[in-house]
Formats: structure tokens, C-alpha cells, sequence
């Protein structure tokens, strides 16, 4: 920094980051980090947890207040003061719960509003926003510390040092089939690797709706708190299972798969507007509710030979191929009698009754299998006859399986897409991809790499030692 010859303005001057403390939460001394970019201030809490009576909630959790001294916890409590929906730096957006603490700084002390958040990757334990600044300071953003400089010896002379062992999940796992391969190796898993997991039938889990301390109930009781919830909602019970999730987000809880991308995914014409949206290759397709346009529509989408969809169709059951336009206009009308919401789509003869299964997990394909339909059949499914073999994808494939799962922001997506002449298409994104076929055909412990993945999110990053963070 150059010497200014201005002198300095009066007021109350902070750098990009300060010593603070936070008396009420016995939190003696913290770095944190000034950031005018931020509304709200944050505090990097774990094991949060509401308890008390629903009309003076409170919430339980736990900080680390030395970076890189996951060793030392100090134990907090408040009350909530509000929730609020924070999107942090990277996107994210997350339900946090709101607390109101006095802060000092130098010689001041003042009250701010804290959220409370549990993500991994905040390299300061504390982050001071906007609001929580008043009109008289003066950030400085390029000087370090303009406040007096405090020590993190205060917590040994004050505390006892607890060494805590590598944590611990609570993970749920909302499934209606506990028995099921996929349930059963979720469980599995997530208990060779120490973590403790249940399956919760998500047609018995009731919801207190409330607006500081809702919760989800189950069997008489209230929802332990989640580290991380692993959806697998079937298709019979998709309205009901997206607001148990939903309400799961609205308490923090780390969802596998989010409410808004599972119920997208699950209307293949929504879906289809969330792909073009997106700019994600698919086959053309071509919507309408009156049966006016039945000839347009098929032109739309380029004449026969057309696939017709039923908007709800699973497992292939719902998907005609009209070999002529005459076909595709009787089985217009015969869907149209019968009320149901169909779509109209190009064939894509070149797929030849094959399509390509990418299971993504994160940002990354993990598997990738090729289903192959019965002799004579131009549908894949598995379960219309069809058979699985691994297969290698090209990068483009990759890419596009990769975008589509993230248009839906699903951390577990099945992708399946179609090989047409022009490249890959997508044809759906499943948000409970049965993993008994893609572990069987690729020989790969995808449940494995799913944990990583919840892992990753929701535990404190460790720090390498010699890289502490500042
Ligand atoms: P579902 O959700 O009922 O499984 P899909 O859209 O996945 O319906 O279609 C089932 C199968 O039909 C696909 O796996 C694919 O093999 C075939 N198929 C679907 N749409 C097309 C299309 N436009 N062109 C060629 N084949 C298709």
C-alpha cells in the first residue's frame, strides 16, 4: 500500500479481515472476514440443531473457531431469531437459521444478526456483511487488521480441549422399498463407513409447519436432525415425497437431490423446457392441449415416422413409434379421448433401440452403460426386455449427461441419452436412478462415490497440515 497524504477519515475504520469476539456464544477470539459483498453475516457452525418449544425456538451447534484446529469445539446456543434463505458465493442456495449475538471489535461492542450455516469451504470461521456494519465504518479493503490483533490462547486457558473424533453422519434415507437394492446398499455403505443411517418411508413422515421452528415428524415423534437426506421417491408419490423434502431444505438439511429438480424431472414436458432452456440436445418435440393442432403438431417435429409420449409414462410404457402420419394422428385422437397429456417427438431411428444410461454423481459421470431393447423393439427399457453392457461415452456425451443433471441441480441423476447422426440427445433425467444394473454392468461401488460426495458436503473440509488456513 502507497502512503495516503490525505488524512484519514474519522469513523470507524476495519481491513478485509479483523479479530472479533462474540461474548454471548463464548467465542473469545475469532478471525473473520470483513465482506461488503455479503447482506448477511455468517458464522461456519456444525451439528446445528433446534430444540426448545416451537413458540421461543433455540438452536444447538457447534464451532471450530481455529481454522484447522478441528480438535477444539466450543459448544453454542441461541435463539432464533429468524430463517432466511442465504446464496452464497458459489450459487448455493441454503435455509440458515438467524441469531442474534453482540459483537466486539477493538473497543466497540454492538448487536448483529448471524446466520448459522454447516457448509464445508469457508476458509474463515466468521464472515462480517453489510448490515452488521454500521454508517460510520470504513472498510478498507486492502489493509489486513485494523483493529487490535487478538490471541487464540485464550481457548486453552479457558476451555479443555475436546478431540473429537472424525464425524459421525446422521444420514436418512426417505425410500417407501427398504428392502430394494438401491436402499439396502445405501444403507450398507453408509454403514461400513461408520455413519449411522435409516430408512424413513416417505408416506409416513408428517410436516409441523411453522415459521421459526419447522420440523418433520415420524412415528410420534420428531426428526432427529439429518446430516444429509438421500431421496429416492418413486414415481407413485412424488407430490407427497417433494414436500417432505422441501421441508427438509427448509431445515437446513443437506438434500441429495433438491424438491424443485425431482418434481421438474419427473413431467417429461417440464423437463423438456428445463433442457431447452438449458440449450441441452434433445430430440425435437412438440406439445398442445387442443386438438386442433394435431397436424401441426406432427409437422412440427417433422412428420412421421414420430414417437408419441405419454406425459407420465415410466419404464417405457407410455411411448408409441407412429410408423405414418396417418398412425400418429389416430393415436393422437385415441389419447386425446382418453384425457391423457401426451408429446409429440422426432424419432431418432439411428438410435436403433438403443440409449446410453449416465449415471452422475456430483458433476461427474461415474458409469455409463448401454441398454439395448428386445429383438424388434425400438424402446431400451430394462424392463420392456431390454439389456444392460457398460460402455465407453465420448467427452461430448460426457458433457452434455454432466449439464443435464445440473440443470436440474441433482447430485445423483440418471441421464439417458440417445446416439442420433448429429450428436447425443437427452431423452430424461431420472432422479432415482436404480444403481443395482449400473453397479452390476460397470463393476463400480457407485453408492462409494455417492458418500464421498455427501461427505464432501457436509463434513468440515480437513485442512492438510503446514497449509493451515489464515
Ligand atoms: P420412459 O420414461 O417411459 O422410459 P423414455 O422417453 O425414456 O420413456 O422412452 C423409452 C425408450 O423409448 C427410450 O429408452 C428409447 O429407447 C425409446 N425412445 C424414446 N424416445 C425416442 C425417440 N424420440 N427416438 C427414438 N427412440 C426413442
Amino acid at each position: 500500500m502507497t502512503e495516503h497524504t490525505d488524512p484519514a477519515p474519522p469513523g470507524f475504520r476495519l481491513g478485509w479481515e479483523e479479530w472479533v469476539s462474540l461474548p454471548d456464544l463464548g467465542l473469545p477470539a475469532m478471525k473473520a472476514k470483513v465482506d461488503t459483498g455479503a447482506k448477511t453475516s455468517a458464522l461456519h457452525a456444525f451439528d446445528i440443531e433446534p430444540f426448545g418449544p416451537a413458540s421461543r425456538p433455540k438452536v444447538r451447534f457447534a464451532v471450530h473457531p481455529i481454522p484447522g484446529r478441528e480438535d477444539l469445539s466450543i459448544p453454542c446456543s441461541a435463539a432464533i431469531v429468524d430463517r432466511r434463505e442465504v446464496t452464497s458465493s458459489n450459487g448455493d442456495s441454503e435455509w440458515r437459521y438467524v441469531i442474534a449475538a453482540e459483537i466486539v471489535v477493538g473497543g466497540r461492542r454492538w448487536p448483529i444478526d448471524l446466520t448459522l450455516t454447516h457448509r464445508g469451504g469457508m476458509a474463515y470461521r466468521m464472515l462480517l456483511g453489510r448490515q452488521a456494519l454500521g454508517e460510520d465504518v470504513i472498510v478498507s479493503p486492502g489493509d489486513s487488521c485494523c483493529q487490535p490483533i487478538l490471541s487464540y490462547d485464550v481457548y486453552h486457558s479457558q476451555r479443555v480441549r475436546e478431540v473429537a473424533p472424525a464425524r459421525v453422519l446422521r444420514i436418512a434415507v426417505l425410500s417407501r422399498e427398504p428392502h430394494n437394492y438401491s436402499t439396502a446398499r445405501l444403507v450398507a455403505e453408509g454403514e461400513a463407513r461408520g455413519h449411522v443411517v435409516e430408512v424413513i418411508d416417505t408416506a409416513r413422515c408428517y410436516m409441523l409447519l411453522d415459521a421459526l421452528a419447522p420440523d418433520v415428524h415420524y412415528d410420534g415423534a420428531r426428526l432427529p436432525r439429518f446430516d444429509a437426506v438421500i431421496p429416492r421417491i418413486g414415481a407413485s408419490v412424488t407430490a407427497y415425497g417433494t414436500a417432505v423434502i422441501r421441508q427438509f431444505e427448509t431445515i437446513g438439511t443437506y438434500c441429495v437431490n433438491g424438491s424443485e429438480g425431482i418434481t421438474a424431472s419427473r413431467d417429461k414436458l417440464h423437463a423438456h423446457q428445463i433442457l431447452a432452456r438449458h440449450r441441452i440436445g434433445m430430440p425435437t418435440t412438440a406439445f398442445a392441449a387442443s386438438p386442433k393442432d394435431t397436424g401441426n403438431l406432427i409437422s412440427l417435429v417433422g412428420g412421421a415416422p414420430l414417437i408419441v409420449k405419454l406425459l407420465e409414462s415410466t419404464q417405457g410404457k407410455g411411448v408409441v413409434l407412429a410408423e405414418t402420419t396417418n398412425a400418429a394422428s389416430s393415436v393422437i385422437s385415441a389419447f386425446r379421448g382418453l384425457k391423457a397429456s401426451f408429446l409429440v417427438q422426432r424419432f431418432i431411428k439411428e438410435a436403433a433401440g438403443e440409449d446410453i444410461r449416465c449415471l452422475v454423481v456430483g458433476s461427474k459421470v461415474v458409469a455409463a452403460m448401454k441398454r439395448t431393447g428386445a429383438e424388434g423393439d425400438f424402446r431400451s427399457n430394462l424392463h420392456q426386455g431390454g439389456h444392460a453392457i457398460t460402455v465407453k461415452i465420448t467427452p461430448q456425451e460426457r458433457e452434455i449427461a454432466v449439464r443435464a443433471a445440473r440443470a436440474f441441480k441433482l447430485n445423483l441423476a440418471g441421464v439417458d441419452l440417445l446416439r442420433a447422426h448429429d450428436g447425443p440427445r437427452v431423452l430424461e433425467v431420472n432422479s432415482s436412478p436404480g444403481l443395482e444394473g449400473i453397479e452390476k454392468s460397470s463393476g463400480k461401488n457407485i453408492v462409494g462415490l455417492l458418500y464421498d460426495e455427501i461427505e464432501k458436503r457436509v463434513r468440515p473440509l480437513p485442512v492438510p497440515k503446514g497449509r493451515r488456513r489464515r
